[in-house]
């Protein structure tokens, strides 16, 4: 079913027992951050792919950081938009269990969110890739800000933000966390992603196997469209009249 009858998705939300938020790249460019996990991509003149390749990063960890200062390390000017504070408010008042995100901007912790899963891992802590020590996202930032590449303040190794690279694996206890969320749920909300990507193209089969429902709201076509309980497109006009029904 795909359609423009919005209010339908606020009878699937109520009648929910365990409603589960799957978010990609969709939800935050409404916040002015760019889809750069996408299959193929450039961004502001660098290659999105080579950005986040993680044998690039080791043989020149300056790419990334070069290519990622003006939006992960400028995140405090990206402020949560309505889906992030609407998804806020229905876990406050119960009608939301969790929120498994691809992305990696930090915009649903920032909007209040509690139960966040980040399946590419985030930012908001990096380590160095010789001695693992841990280091801040306020720390890099400041760094990276200036134009300089940071290094390990113990061994003077370099430094990789937590966020899982292409060529790196999941990290297994999100994983299992995303899966174990999906499994309980009768309700996933499938917003702003192409459900291309794994895993978190087949996390909504954990839930229809076990008969429950799974609604898209997402600008293009999916792999899931068919089996998929309801299908909107216009993910601002969705999250406008959850804010104003529910
Ligand atoms: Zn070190």
């Amino acid at each position: 079913m795909v359609g423009d009858n919005v209010s339908a998705i606020i009878e699937f939300i109520k009648e929910s027992q365990y409603c589960v938020a799957l978010t990609g790249a969709g939800i935050s460019t409404l916040s002015g951050i760019p889809d750069f996990r996408g299959k193929t991509g450039i961004y502001n003149k660098f290659d999105i792919n080579k950005m986040f390749d993680y044998n690039t990063f080791l043989s020149d960890p300056s790419y990334y950081y070069k290519a990622s200062k003006d939006f992960i390390y400028n995140i405090e000017n990206r402020k949560p938009n309505i889906i992030h504070l609407e998804l806020t408010r229905l876990e406050n008042c119960g009608l939301l269990k969790s929120i498994i995100t691809q992305n990696i901007d930090l915009l649903h912790t920032r909007a209040g969110s509690k139960k966040v899963i980040e399946l590419h891992g985030s930012p908001r802590t990096h380590t160095c890739i010789n001695c693992g020590k841990k280091f801040d996202y306020e720390n890099i930032a400041c760094i990276v800000r200036q134009d300089r590449i940071p290094l390990c303040t113990f061994c003077n190794g370099h430094i990789k933000p937590d966020i899982i690279f292409f060529g790196e694996s999941l990290d297994p206890l999100f994983l299992q966390q995303a899966v174990e969320e999906c499994s309980k749920a009768d309700l996933i909300l499938a917003l702003g992603t192409s459900l291309v990507v794994q895993p978190a193209a087949s996390l909504p089969l954990y839930s229809l196997e076990n008969g429950g429902s799974l609604v898209i709201v997402n600008q293009t076509e999916t792999p899931l469209d068919e089996i998929a309980a309801g299908r909107y497109p216009d993910l601002e006009k969705v999250f406008l009249e959850i804010k104003e029904c529910l």
